[in-house]
C-alpha cells in the first residue's frame, strides 16, 4: 500500500510555489505494491510470475502513452454520420485515433476483454481465473475509463453467448467477440434500458415476432453505449408473453445481416455525457432488427442477469481504479507542493485527507480480489462461493461506486484549482466516477438486491457469515483480540442486514446496511491479507487499515472527542513511510 520511492514522482527540490507534477510517466503497476500482494495471495505462482511482466508492461502504458490518448479521446468525443461519402444512406460513427489505440492496446496486445474465456491469450496455455483479468482492468482504467465499458460487455456477451446460446450460434460469433486480431474482432454491446424503464427491466416495451427461426424486432432502446458493437444481447418480449420480467426473453441481434448488409436498425443520436465522453453511446430505434433468440424464450431476464451481475462486479472494479488513479495524483501533489512553507504532505490536515482517500481505495481493492475469487470459485462448483458472491457483487457495486465519486472529488482538491482545469486528469476522473453508481443498477437498485434478494430470497448472508468467520480462524498471527473484535462486529453487521432484509418496511435503511456489510467485510479482508503478506515479506501494515476501518466506518463515536489523537498520527505516519513493520509493532497499535 505504500508508494515504491523508485517510481513515485517526487521533485527533490521543488521550490516555493512551483505547481506540482502529475502522474505522467509513473508505472502504475510499479507504484501499487498492494496489488502485487495481493495477487500473489489469490494467484497460484506459476500464473502470477507469468503475468507479471504484462502487468509491468501496461503499468507503465497506463501512466504514460495510453494516458495520453484518454485525454485526447476524452477531448475529441465520436460522431455520428448518417452517409458514406458517396451519399449512400449508411450509419458510421467516426473515432478519435487516440480511441482506436486505446482499443488496439485493451482488445489486440492484453485481450482483456478475452482473458478468461480463450486460452493463450499472452502465451498463458489455459483461461485467465477471473482476478488475474481484473488486475489488467484495473490497470487500464486507470488512464481510460470509458473504454472499459466496451471491454467489459463484450466479455459479458461472449460468457452469456457460451452459456446459454445454440451450437449454431456459438459457432458464428464467439470466435469474433474473443478475438485478439483487431481485424477480426467483434465487439460486443447490452442494450436494455428503455425509456419506461432502465431499473424496472419488466416495463420494456421492445417487442420481438418469430419469423421460422430467427425474430424481428420493434422498439426503442434508451442507453446503447458501444452504440456501433457488431454482436449485441438484448432483452424483448415474444409476441404474446405476459408482462413484467417473466415474459422477456434473451436475444442476440447483429450489426449486419449474413449478406453483409446493414440490420434493421438505427442510431438515432448519441448521448452528450458527463463522464464516459470517449466512448459512443446512443438511442437506437428497432425498426424489423433481424435477432435470434438466446437460451429458454421465458429465462431471458435471469439469463441476462448473469451478464449485469459479471458487470457489476466489474463496476466496482473500475470505480477501484479511479480511486487509485486519483490516490496517484492526490499524493503526486502532496509530495511536490509546497505550501506555508511545507510540503502538503507534511501537514496534519492534508494527511488525515490522504488516509481517507487511501482507505476507500485500499477497501475497494481488497473488496474486488475477494468478490473476482469468489466468482472464480463458484465457476468452479463450490455452492458456498456462489452464494457468498451473490451478496459481494452488489455490496462492491454498491459502496465502491460511491466512495470513487468522493475519493475523485477530494483528489482533485489535493491538486487546488487547476485540478477542476480539464488540462489534467483530476477533472475527468470525477466526470468518470458519477457514471459507477449508475448503470448496471443504481444505488438504490444494488441495496435492494444485497439486502432483499441475496439475503431475503437466497440466505446469502450465512454464506458471508461463515466466510468472515473462517478468514479470521485463519488469520492466527493477528492478536485474538483484534480478531475478536472482528468477529462481534461482523455478527453485529449481519444480525442489522437480517433485520432490514427481513421486514420491507425496513427498506429505507438498506443502503446503510449494504455499507455496514462492506465495511465490516473489508476490515476482516486487510486482517486476512495482512497475516498473509506479513507471512511473505514482513511487513504487516495493511492490519492498521482495518483498525481504520473500525475507527471511522463501524463506530458512531463521541463527535465531541477529539479524534486526531497521537493514535492515529502514528497508524498515519506508519502507512504514508515506507518503512516495512513488524507484527510486534503493529499489534500493539491494534490492541491499544
Ligand atoms: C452513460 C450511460 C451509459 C449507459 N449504457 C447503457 C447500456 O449500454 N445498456 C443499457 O441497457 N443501459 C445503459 N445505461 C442505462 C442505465 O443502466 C440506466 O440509466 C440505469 O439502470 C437507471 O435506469 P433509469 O435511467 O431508467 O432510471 P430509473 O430506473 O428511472 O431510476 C430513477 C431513480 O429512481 C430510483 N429507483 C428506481 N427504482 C427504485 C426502487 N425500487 N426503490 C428506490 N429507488 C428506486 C433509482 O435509484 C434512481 O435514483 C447507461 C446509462 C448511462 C448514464
Amino acid at each position: 500500500m505504500q508508494p515504491h520511492s523508485q517510481n513515485r514522482l517526487v521533485n527533490s527540490d521543488p521550490g516555493p510555489g512551483l505547481l506540482a507534477p502529475d502522474t505522467s510517466g509513473m508505472n502504475f503497476y510499479r507504484a501499487d505494491p498492494s496489488l502485487a500482494d495481493l495477487l500473489r495471495i489469490h494467484l497460484r505462482d506459476p500464473l502470477f510470475r507469468h503475468i507479471e511482466p504484462y502487468l509491468d508492461r501496461l503499468g507503465s502504458l497506463a501512466g504514460g502513452h495510453l494516458d495520453e490518448c484518454a485525454r485526447l479521446a476524452d477531448r475529441h468525443v465520436p460522431a455520428l454520420h448518417q452517409r458514406d461519402r458517396f451519399g449512400a444512406d449508411a450509419q458510421w460513427i467516426e473515432y478519435h485515433p487516440a480511441y482506436r489505440e486505446l482499443e488496439r492496446a485493451a482488445f489486440g496486445e492484453f485481450g482483456i476483454h478475452a482473458m478468461s474465456l480463450r486460452k493463450g491469450i499472452m502465451g498463458w496455455p489455459d483461461k485467465y481465473p477471473v482476478v488475474a483479468k481484473h488486475a489488467f482492468t484495473y490497470l487500464f482504467n486507470q488512464a481510460e475509463f470509458g473504454l472499459g465499458c466496451p471491454i467489459n460487455v463484450t466479455d459479458g456477451c461472449a460468457k452469456l453467448l457460451s452459456n446459454f446460446g445454440s451450437e449454431a450460434l456459438k459457432a458464428k460469433y464467439l470466435d469474433g467477440l474473443t478475438q485478439t486480431d483487431m481485424n477480426k474482432l467483434t465487439q460486443g454491446g447490452q442494450f436494455m434500458t428503455e425509456k419506461e424503464g432502465g431499473s424496472d427491466v419488466g416495463s420494456l416495451t421492445t417487442t420481438a415476432v418469430q419469423e421460422g427461426d430467427r425474430w424481428r424486432l420493434h422498439g426503442e432502446k434508451w442507453f446503447c453505449s458501444n452504440a456501433d458493437a457488431e454482436v449485441v444481447m438484448l432483452l424483448a418480449r415474444p409476441q404474446g408473453a405476459g408482462p413484467g420480467t417473466r415474459g422477456v426473453g434473451l436475444f442476440l441481434m447483429p450489426r449486419k445481416l449474413d449478406d453483409g448488409s446493414p440490420n434493421h436498425y438505427r442510431i438515432v443520436r448519441l448521448k452528450d455525457k458527463l463522464g464516459t465522453r470517449s466512448m459512443a453511446s446512443g438511442e437506437i430505434k428497432l425498426e424489423g432488427a433481424i435477432a435470434y433468440a438466446v437460451g429458454k424464450l421465458d429465462r431471458g431476464f435471469v439469463q441476462m442477469a448473469e451478464m449485469v451481475n459479471s458487470s457489476r462486479l466489474s463496476n466496482g472494479v473500475k470505480s477501484t481504479a479511479l480511486m487509485r488513479r486519483a490516490w496517484h495524483d492526490a499524493m503526486t501533489v502532496a509530495q511536490n507542493r509546497v505550501v506555508f512553507g511545507s510540503r502538503i504532505i507534511d501537514l496534519p490536515l492534508a494527511r488525515r485527507q490522504l488516509m481517507k482517500i487511501m482507505l476507500s481505495t485500499e477497501q475497494a481493492l481488497s473488496m474486488s480480489f475477494l468478490t473476482a475469487d469468489a466468482l472464480d470459485r463458484a465457476e468452479a462448483g463450490s455452492q458456498d462461493a456462489a452464494a457468498l458472491l451473490r451478496i459481494l457483487t452488489p455490496t462492491l457495486k454498491f459502496r465502491a461506486t460511491r466512495d470513487a465519486r468522493k475519493v475523485c472529488g477530494d483528489a482533485l482538491e489535493m491538486r487546488g484549482g487547476i485540478g477542476y482545469i480539464e488540462e489534467f486528469a483530476t477533472a475527468r476522473l470525477l466526470r468518470d466516477a458519477h457514471l459507477g453508481s449508475i448503470w448496471e443498477g443504481t444505488g438504490n437498485i444494488v441495496a435492494i438486491d444485497a439486502l432483499a434478494r441475496a439475503i431475503g430470497r437466497h440466505g446469502a448472508d450465512a454464506a458471508l457469515a461463515a466466510d468472515l468467520h473462517a478468514r479470521l480462524d485463519d488469520s492466527a498471527s493477528v492478536p485474538v483480540a483484534f480478531r475478536d473484535r472482528l468477529r462481534s462486529l461482523t455478527n453485529s453487521a449481519i444480525e442489522f442486514a437480517r433485520k432490514v432484509a427481513g421486514n420491507s418496511e425496513n427498506e429505507g435503511e438498506a443502503r446503510r446496511a449494504t455499507s455496514l456489510l462492506y465495511h465490516v467485510a473489508s476490515a476482516v479482508a486487510f486482517v486476512w491479507e495482512g497475516a498473509r503478506i506479513h507471512e511473505a515479506r514482513g511487513d504487516a501494515r495493511r492490519l492498521l487499515l482495518s483498525r481504520l476501518v473500525i475507527e471511522h466506518r463501524l463506530s458512531s463515536g463521541n463527535p465531541f472527542r477529539l479524534a486526531d489523537d497521537g493514535e492515529q498520527r502514528a497508524i498515519t505516519d506508519l502507512l504514508l513511510g515506507e518503512r516495512v513493520v513488524g507484527m510486534a509493532e503493529v499489534g500493539e497499535v491494534l490492541t491499544a
